[in-house]
């Protein structure tokens, strides 16, 4: 569908990741889906690309602007590789990039960063406890003073990129119970007391890894607090949105492959006598797929264009979260339900989306959480 809202330099950015999408990801997400990991050398590549630079200074390897549609691209053309383990071993980093970016002090910055958007190492953002992740403001992970330190105790889960990363974003408790005693933590992996382990056994994204993190009395330097004591929980929120629009773009990308297989299988299958793509009940799920994918892209960009108005739409974004993980789910399933038993073959991009749809639909915010939000947003 065209975007109102395309420039030269949005579109030669997209056709730039698609083409290294097609070229250096898509020949091999099977192999490393198996094997449950992306070769590091991938993550510098897409650095090289810009594909983390995006909100980050130049001094500290960024890219020096921000675009929205520019962001949204890039996640919807990664997630054509048919391997959200791909998008989210990549892209783990970058839900804790903005959070160190605007809230880090400039030795963090210098440290870490340049690093981090070179793809040269990993960062990841922990917010989610064993005891929930859809109540932030519960969260039990305390920091506690000490001299020049904290004292991180407590533990992370479901942590994107935990066990490879080095540096952590990690919100935690310093003052009472409720959304206004939460503050945010710079953590290197050597602190002492912070150890990580890997969870195994995930029904997708099998090549992203993902950890639970813990903290033992683990020695925090108090210049590592990123933004004021007691108000995390705002920045989280903040962050949160914008992690939000990718997982839009993502179920977007996602989507898309749903409708390009099922097209492709039906063109060529034939059932009583004429190709699958003439019968109308298939040619009606089509069309049922591609209105979803068209109402999600078009949302996705107004979004887009919201954002980089410097208005970050809350309500939109929630809505909007929910109705793409909704329109991926029906795609996945109806896609399955074209390519028949040649779907549910692992290798087949059809059978890995369907696994696939209910991280995007419970990660970043559940579609209930959202829902909830969206109608505190109407004010009711
Ligand atoms: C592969 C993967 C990667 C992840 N990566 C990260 C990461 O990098 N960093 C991070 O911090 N977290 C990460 N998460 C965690 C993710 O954000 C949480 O799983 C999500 O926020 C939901 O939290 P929960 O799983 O604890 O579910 P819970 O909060 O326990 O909720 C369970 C269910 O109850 C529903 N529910 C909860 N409260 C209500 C309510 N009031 N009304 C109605 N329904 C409700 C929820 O929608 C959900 O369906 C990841 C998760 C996965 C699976």
């Amino acid at each position: 569908m065209q975007n109102p809202f395309e420039t030269e330099e949005r579109k030669a950015f997209r056709e730039t990741v698609a083409r290294f999408v097609a070229a250096e990801i898509k020949p091999h997400v099977d192999e490393w889906d198996e094997a449950g990991d992306v070769p590091w050398e991938i993550h510098e590549k897409a650095g090289a690309l810009g594909y983390f630079g995006f909100g980050v200074e130049e001094q500290y390897g960024g890219l020096g602007f921000d675009d929205a549609f520019m962001r949204a691209a890039a996640t919807e053309e990664m997630s054509k590789c048919g391997a959200g383990g791909v998008v989210a071993a990549l892209g783990g980093r970058l839900i804790s990039i903005g959070v160190i970016q605007l809230l880090g002090s400039d030795e963090i910055k210098a440290r870490s960063l340049p690093d981090i958007v070179s793809g040269r190492k990993g960062s990841s953002l922990g917010v989610t406890e064993p005891s929930g992740g859809s109540d932030v403001a519960n969260l039990q992970t305390r920091a506690t003073r000490d001299g020049n330190h904290f004292l991180l105790n407590g533990s992370k889960t479901f942590i994107t990129g935990g066990v490879k990363s080095d540096f952590y974003v990690i919100a935690a408790r310093t003052g009472g119970e409720g959304l206004s005693g939460i503050s945010l933590f710079f953590v290197d992996k050597d602190t002492p007391g912070f150890s990580v382990t890997p969870i195994d056994h995930k029904m997708g994204w099998w090549c992203s890894d993902t950890a639970t993190l813990y903290f033992d009395d683990a020695r925090v330097p108090a210049e590592n607090m990123m933004g004021e004591e007691d108000r995390g929980f705002i920045a989280v929120m903040n962050n949160f949105n914008l992690e939000r629009v990718a997982l839009i773009a993502q179920a977007l990308g996602m989507s898309k492959v749903c409708l390009e297989e099922s097209i492709r299988w039906a063109q060529e299958r034939q059932t009583f006598g004429k190709r699958l793509i003439e019968h109308q009940v298939i040619r009606h799920k089509i069309a049922d797929m591609s209105a979803r994918i068209d109402a999600v892209e078009a949302y996705l960009n107004q979004i887009c264009w919201l954002v980089n108005e410097a208005e970050m739409p809350t309500a939109e974004i929630s809505k909007a979260k929910f109705f793409a993980t909704k329109s991926l789910e029906f795609c996945a399933s109806e896609a399955m339900q074209i390519l028949g038993g040649a779907g549910y073959l692992r290798g087949n991009p059809v059978e890995r989306m369907y696994r696939e749809v209910k991280v995007v639909a419970i990660g970043g915010g559940s579609e209930e959480i959202m829902r909830d939000l969206a109608v505190r947003q109407m004010g009711l």
